[in-house]
C-alpha cells in the first residue's frame, strides 16, 4: 500500500510555511548519538515513558545498524511511536529522567532517534503487525485520535473487527489538527493513520456519533463501545466582544492554520494570546513562525504559575514572543473586528485569591486575539448513558482496563484523563483493547453482536 502523506489535504496551507524543528537525523548523526547510550541496567527512560518503550533496546538496535529492528521494538510498544517521535514533550518524560542529566551533559535525543528508525520502516514500507484469526466480535470506536487508533490497532490485533466513527473528513485528531507544525504536520499524521490502519480496520470519517448514528445503534450493533472523543471546542471567555472577526479560540485557530488553505495572517501585525498554558505557547511560537511581527502572550498570573513547559516557554521568549503577565482581560474592543484588548492589573491577596484592580485598565492595541484558556468537556455527550460517570467532565474509567461504569462502555485519551499527551492517550487507548479483550473472551455464551 502506498502511504501519501498528502491525502486529504489542500496546497497552499500556512502550516507549510513552518519549517520542522528537529529535522530527521541522518544516519552518521543517529549512529553517534546512538553510541552515546549507557544502557542503563534499570533504565530510568522506560518507567518515564507511559507507553513503555525498551529505550535501550531501540538504541541499541540503531547502533549496530538494525534499524528494522529498532522501529519494531518501537512500534510493538506504541503504534503511534512515529508521531510520539516528533510530539512528545521529552524532556519531561523519557529524556528527562536520562542519567546523562544528573551529569550535566546533554540527554540522549531519544525522540529524534525514534523518529529516525520509524521514518526508515515508514519509507521502505515495513510492517511487523498483522489482523488476528477473527473472533467474530465487532467493536465501534467514537473518534479517529490516538487514542481510538492505538486502540482500534490492537483490537485487530486480537482477531476483532473494529469500526472509527469520526466526526471531521480528516482521521487523527489534535495530531492532525493542533500539534504544532515544527513538530508535526497534518500531512505526516495522515500518513501514520494509513500506516496504522493499514493492519485492517474501518474509518468512517464525517460520522458524527449523536448527530448521525446514535449511542443506542452503536450498542445494538457492537459488541463494545470505546469513548475516544478527546475535548471540545475552546473556552469561552464570556466577556464584550469576544465574537468580533479576529477573536477566536486558539485550537480553532491553529486547526484552520494546518488544514485550511483560507486561513491567512496577512496584514496582522499585533497578535494577542489570552492563557499561560502549552496550547497558548504554541499558538504565540506558530504566529511568530508565520511571520506577525508583534505577539505577547497576556497571563492572569506570574511565571511560576504558568501551566505551560518551561523548555517551550524559553524558546518562546527567545523567538521574540512578549509575555505580559499579572494582566487580566475585560473586554476585546473593535467596530467590525478586533482593535484590541482591555486589560486590568491582577495580584493575590492574603488568601492566595486573584484580585482583579478593574480601576486601572490599559489597552492593548490588537489585530488578532486568540483565547487559549483551555477546551471543553465533551463527556456530556455520553453523560445520560447508564453508569457512565463523569467527574470533573472527565469520563471515570478503571484504570488498568478503561472500563467505564457501563460494563460495554470503555474510554481513553483526553476525554478520560482531562487533557495529557498524544502518548498517554496511544497508552490508554491500547489499554482498554485489551480491556475489551479480556471481557469479550470471559463473556462465555453471550451472542456476538453479529448473531443478535
Ligand atoms: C493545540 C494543541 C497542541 C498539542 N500539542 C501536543 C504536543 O505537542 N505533544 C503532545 O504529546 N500532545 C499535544 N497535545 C495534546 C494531544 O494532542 C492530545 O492529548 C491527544 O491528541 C489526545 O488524543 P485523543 O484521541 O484522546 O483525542 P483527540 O486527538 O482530540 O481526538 C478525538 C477525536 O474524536 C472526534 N470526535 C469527538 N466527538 C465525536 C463524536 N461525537 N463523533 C465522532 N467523532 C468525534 C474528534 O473530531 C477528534 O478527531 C496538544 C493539544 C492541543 C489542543
Ligand atoms: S514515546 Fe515519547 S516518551 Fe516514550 S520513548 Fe518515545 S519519545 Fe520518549
Amino acid at each position: 500500500m502506498t502511504l501519501s502523506p498528502r491525502a486529504g489535504l489542500a496546497d497552499g496551507r500556512l502550516e507549510c510555511a513552518i519549517p520542522d524543528h528537529k529535522p530527521l537525523l541522518t544516519e552518521t548523526q543517529a549512529v553517534s548519538e546512538a553510541n552515546r547510550c549507557l544502557y542503563c541496567h534499570d533504565a530510568p527512560c522506560i518507567q518515564a515513558c507511559p507507553t513503555g518503550i525498551n529505550i535501550p533496546e531501540f538504541i541499541r538496535r540503531i547502533a549496530t545498524g538494525n534499524v528494522a529492528g529498532s522501529a519494531e521494538t518501537i512500534l510493538e510498544a506504541n503504534i503511534l511511536g512515529h508521531s510520539c517521535a516528533s510530539v512528545c514533550p521529552v524532556e519531561v518524560l523519557c529524556a528527562g529522567s536520562c542519567v546523562y542529566n544528573e551529569m550535566e551533559q546533554p540527554a540522549i535525543q531519544i525522540g529524534r532517534l525514534q523518529r529516525y528508525a520509524t521514518t526508515h520502516a515508514y519509507d521502505a514500507g515495513m510492517r511487523f503487525f498483522t489482523k488476528g484469526a477473527p473472533t467474530g466480535r465487532k467493536i465501534a470506536l467514537v473518534g479517529a485520535g490516538p487514542a481510538s487508533l492505538a486502540c482500534a490497532h490492537e483490537l485487530t490485533r486480537l482477531g476483532h473487527e473494529a469500526i472509527i466513527y469520526e466526526g471531521r473528513e480528516l482521521a487523527g485528531g489534535l495530531n492532525t489538527t493542533g500539534v504544532a507544525p515544527y513538530k508535526l504536520q497534518a500531512g505526516e499524521s495522515l500518513r501514520e493513520v494509513a500506516y496504522v490502519q493499514a493492519i485492517g480496520f474501518t474509518i468512517r470519517n464525517g460520522v458524527h456519533v449523536g448527530r448521525d448514528v446514535t449511542f443506542a445503534d452503536l450498542e445494538r450493533d457492537h459488541d463494545a463501545v470505546f469513548l475516544g472523543i478527546g475535548l471540545g471546542p475552546d473556552s469561552r471567555l464570556s466577556m464584550p466582544g469576544e465574537d468580533l472577526e479576529g477573536c477566536e479560540g486558539a485550537v480553532a485557530f491553529i486547526e484552520r492554520m494546518k488544514n485550511d488553505p483560507a486561513c491567512s495572517v496577512a496584514g496582522i501585525r499585533r497578535a494577542l494570546v489570552v492563557g499561560g498554558g502549552n496550547t497558548a505557547i504554541d499558538a504565540v511560537r506558530e504566529l511568530r513562525a508565520l511571520g506577525v511581527p508583534e505577539v505577547t502572550m497576556v497571563y492572569r498570573r506570574g511565571e511560576a504559575e504558568m501551566s505551560g513547559y518551561a523548555h517551550e516557554l524559553a524558546q518562546a521568549l527567545q523567538e521574540g514572543v512578549k509575555v505580559r503577565y499579572w494582566s487580566a482581560p475585560l473586554a476585546v474592543t473593535g467596530e467590525d473586528r478586533v482593535t484590541g484588548l482591555q486589560v486590568a492589573p491582577t495580584r493575590v491577596d492574603a488568601e492566595g485569591r486573584l484580585v482583579i484592580d478593574e480601576t486601572q485598565t490599559s489597552m492593548l492595541p490588537a489585530d488578532l486575539v486568540l483565547k487559549a484558556t483551555g477546551q471543553e468537556k465533551l463527556a456530556a455527550m455520553v453523560a445520560g448513558i447508564a453508569g457512565i460517570a463523569v467527574d470533573k467532565g472527565r469520563i471515570r474509567v478503571d484504570a488498568a482496563t478503561g472500563q467505564t461504569g457501563h460494563p460495554r462502555y470503555f474510554a481513553g485519551g483526553d476525554c478520560a484523563n482531562g487533557g495529557k499527551e498524544v502518548v498517554n492517550a496511544a497508552a490508554e487507548g491500547k489499554r482498554a483493547a485489551q480491556g475489551i479483550h479480556a471481557l469479550l473472551t470471559t463473556q462465555a455464551g453471550t451472542a456476538p453482536a453479529a448473531a443478535r
